[in-house]
């Protein structure tokens, strides 16, 4: 069985769902078919929500009714026949009318705001598998409410998910289909809740790890993911395949095609994961799993809206339980540190939430010298496997940056990920440079580089 998850543009137009359907029919095998929301759905329900956390009703109402007519416009596309029509129809009325009542609910909650928000999966799925009903494909539609959980910590539960769908899933053995919403799920209060923003990755992995998947498919719009960030770098080519711990890092740095928690569950499973392009379904895209024999050095991210905090002390100087002081502080206030060097009286870190900034400078000050924190700093972050790298990857990455001053260096906790802290102001000079000495340079000097 395989698990293949569609995004919002992927079903943001009705043309589109019949591509979807189109596609399932090229592979035999038996699926299970994971939907986000319409492209823009799940930002128009954050916004009628919100309207109604500030009790902006006739906002609220005049929003609801704007996004009813898209989907009453889109299901007249969709559907070619009477009763499919009336079928979709009914999905909009229903799920619409609950909207209505969520957000007549007062003291409006965040129970309600995610049940609204949770209506753009539910929508999708639902007029989606009323389309594969009307063309007679056998497929079934399962709530995800059913089987999706998170824990207290809002982490999802692998082996109850996996308990719950394997039960659900035996009652259907005959079905081709089986259709799914992404990004929802329940929490331990039995309350509607979802897996953040992007969510629908990470309940295609979540299901693909649960299941012992064949192969996960994350479908999206562009070849995969890239060497380098395309809108910044003229020359960038789609990466052939890369390994869990690769595409971990370059999910974590900034590739923004991926959720960064999508890997974890597969990997766990060892189910390989691979990226493809809706417009190009015969492109190769990319291929995440276990080992990957594509070139060493895979691909370059940078991760905007850093903060580097800059702390001294002698007391440093030979002592333990430092480290430990500074760290509990960032625990303190939930503030998740990306990159940490040191020295014998010097420790500097990063962080992206600058949220607590101050208080957690303030706390430092009490046992440590800062020096002024500097914001707007970028992490440049170069992935590959470097064990296999024999001519240094340092050299090659110091020997580019030579004209951009460099805040701070990170490199041997993995063999995968060499981080480089700068200035933002030099962050699209840093992607550029890189990518011609770590891509183009050696190839070239070979004569073997023969980039698509
Ligand atoms: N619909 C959700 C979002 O827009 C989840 C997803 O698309 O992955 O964030
Ligand atoms: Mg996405």
């Amino acid at each position: 069985m395989q698990v293949w998850k569609f995004g919002g543009t992927s079903v943001g137009k009705p043309e589109r769902m019949h591509s979807i359907r189109e596609l399932l029919l090229t592979d035999p095998s038996r699926k299970i078919v994971v939907l986000s929301a319409l492209s823009g759905s799940t930002n128009a329900l954050i916004a009628i929500g919100e309207a109604a956390k500030a009790n902006e009703d006739a906002s609220a109402a005049k929003q609801i009714g704007d996004l009813k007519a898209h989907y009453d416009a889109f299901i007249k596309e969709l559907y070619s026949t009477e009763a499919g029509l009336a079928k979709g129809q009914e999905i909009i009325d229903n799920e619409f009318g609950f909207i209505r009542s969520l957000v007549g609910i007062k003291p409006f909650a965040s129970k309600q705001e995610k049940e609204i928000v949770a209506e753009g999966e539910l929508l999708s799925t639902q007029l989606f598998q009323g389309y594969l009903e009307e063309v007679g494909d056998s497929s079934v539609l399962l709530p995800a409410l059913e089987f999706m959980r998170i824990d207290a910590d809002n982490e999802p539960e692998l082996e109850k998910i996996e308990e719950k769908l394997t039960s659900i899933l035996a009652q259907h053995p005959d079905k081709q289909t089986i259709v799914t919403q992404g990004f929802i799920c329940r929490n331990p209060r039995e309350e509607v809740d979802n897996l953040k923003r992007g969510g629908s990755d990470y309940t295609a992995s979540l299901i693909g790890g649960a299941i012992r998947a064949e192969e996960i498919q994350i479908w999206t719009d562009i070849d995969g993911m890239h060497n380098n960030d395309p809108r910044i770098v003229k020359r960038t080519f789609p990466i052939r395949e890369l390994t869990f711990e690769e595409a971990a890092e370059l999910a974590y740095f900034g590739a923004k095609i991926l959720h960064p928690s999508t890997i974890t569950p597969a990997k766990l499973r060892g189910v390989p994961v691979r990226l493809k392009n809706t417009m190009q379904p015969e492109a190769p895209g990319t291929l995440i799993a276990n080992q990957s024999s594509d070139r060493e050095i895979k691909a370059i991210a940078a991760k905007d809206n850093i903060t580097a905090i800059y702390i001294h002390s002698t007391r440093m100087l030979n002592a333990y339980g430092f480290l430990r002081r500074v760290f509990e502080i960032f625990e303190k206030y939930k503030t998740p540190v990306d990159m940490i060097t040191t020295s014998e009286v010097s420790v500097s870190v990063t962080i992206d939430n600058s949220e607590h900034l101050e208080s957690i400078t303030a706390e430092l000050r009490e046992f440590a010298d800062l020096e002024e924190n500097d914001s707007d700093q970028n992490i440049i972050c170069i992935v590959g496997n470097f064990s296999a790298d024999k001519e240094g990857i340092a050299l090659k990455v110091l020997d580019a940056m030579k004209n951009i001053p460099i805040r701070m260096i990170s490199y041997g906790a993995s063999e995968h990920n060499l981080s480089l802290l700068i200035h933002s102001k030099y962050k699209a000079e840093a992607l550029n440079v890189l990518n011609e000495r770590l891509f183009y340079y050696e190839d070239a000097m070979k004569g073997i580089f023969t980039a698509p």
